[in-house]
C-alpha cells in the first residue's frame, strides 16, 4: 500500500511540475507519508512493549537455568533474547512517540506530559534494568557469563534509553497553537515543507535550510487518504516537526506586514480620491 502511495505521489510531482509556477523550479518536493491516526500506533506500540519484556523474563529464567535450550549455548541465547528485547522496546518507542505528535497529551500536568511522552524510556528500563540487578544477584552462574551477559544488557539499555527519550516533545496546547496561527489560507504558497529528520517545517520552498535536503516533503500533496482532512501544519507535526522554521517565520512576517502597509496606502489614496 505504501508503494502505491508513493507512485502516484510521483505522479502528482510530475503533473505539478509540468504546469509548476516560476517558484517551484529547482526544487522537486514529494509528497508527505502519511501518518494515520494515533490508535493503532500505541496499540503496537504496547504490543512490541509485551514482547519486549517476554524476551527479558526468558533470558532471566535462561540464566537461573529454569529453562533450557539444548542446541544453544545459554550466553549465545540469552544475548539473542537480549538484541531482540531491545528491537521490540525500541520499535514500540518510536511508534509510541510518533502517536504522541499525532495526538499529544496536554501539558497542563508536567509530571504526567512528561511520563506520558518518555513511556518508551520507563518501558526501556523495565526491559532491562531487573535483568542486570538480578544477574548481578545470581551466584549460580560463572562470571564470564556474568560480566558478558551484564554488559550487553548495560549497552542495550542506554542504546535503548536515547532512541526512546522523547528529544522533540510537542503538546496538544502547542499543536493547537501552531494549526491556529498558520491554516492553510494563510500559507504563502498553501502548503508547507519538511525534511525526513528536520524539527522545523517550512513556508517557503526556497527557505536556505531546505537546499541540503534530498528530499522535501509537501504536506499539500500529502493530504490524500487518511490525511486528507489534516491541515498542512498538522501534517508536518505529524511527521516531528514541531515548529516553524525561524528563517521562513521572519519573512513571512516581513511580507504581511508589507501586504498591510500597501493595503494601508490603498485605503488612504481611495480616501484623498
Ligand atoms: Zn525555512
Amino acid at each position: 500500500m505504501a508503494e502505491k502511495k508513493t507512485v502516484s505521489a510521483a505522479e502528482s510531482t510530475r503533473r505539478k511540475k509540468t504546469t509548476a509556477a516560476p517558484s517551484e523550479a529547482g526544487k522537486t518536493t514529494v509528497a508527505a507519508k502519511p501518518t494515520g491516526g494515533a490508535t493503532g500506533k500505541r496499540v503496537g506500540a504496547i504490543i512490541l512493549w509485551v514482547l519486549a519484556i517476554a524476551c527479558e523474563v526468558l533470558a532471566i529464567l535462561l540464566l537461573f537455568g529454569k529453562i533450557e535450550i539444548g542446541f544453544m549455548n545459554t550466553l549465545v541465547a540469552v544475548v539473542i533474547l537480549l538484541v531482540l528485547d531491545l528491537i521490540f522496546v525500541v520499535a514500540g518507542s518510536l511508534l509510541w512517540k510518533q502517536a504522541n505528535h499525532i495526538d499529544p497529551a496536554s501539558e497542563k500536568n508536567k509530571t504526567l506530559f512528561w511520563l506520558w511522552n518518555n513511556l518508551g524510556l520507563i518501558v526501556t528500563i523495565a526491559a532491562f534494568l531487573p535483568f542486570i540487578i538480578l544477574t548481578l544477584s545470581n551466584k549460580k552462574a560463572d562470571k564470564k557469563t556474568k560480566v558478558i551477559a551484564v554488559a550487553v544488557a548495560a549497552v542495550a539499555l542506554i542504546i535503548g534509553g536515547l532512541c526512546s527519550y522523547d528529544w522533540n516533545p510537542i503538546s496538544a496546547e502547542e499543536k493547537a497553537a501552531q494549526e491556529g496561527l498558520y491554516t492553510d489560507e494563510v500559507l504563502p504558497e498553501a502548503t508547507v515543507y519538511f525534511t525526513k529528520f528536520g524539527s522545523k517545517y517550512h513556508l517557503y520552498k526556497e527557505c536556505q535550510h531546505l537546499n541540503n535536503s534530498d528530499t522535501v516533503y509537501d504536506a499539500a500533496k500529502g493530504q490524500t487518504g487518511d490525511d486528507a482532512s489534516k491541515s498542512c501544519v498538522e501534517i508536518a507535526i505529524n511527521n516531528g516537526c514541531n515548529d516553524v522554521c525561524k528563517t521562513c517565520k521572519n519573512k513571512f512576517e516581513k511580507e504581511l506586514e508589507a501586504k498591510k502597509g500597501s493595503d494601508e496606502k490603498k485605503e488612504e489614496e481611495n480616501k484623498t480620491e
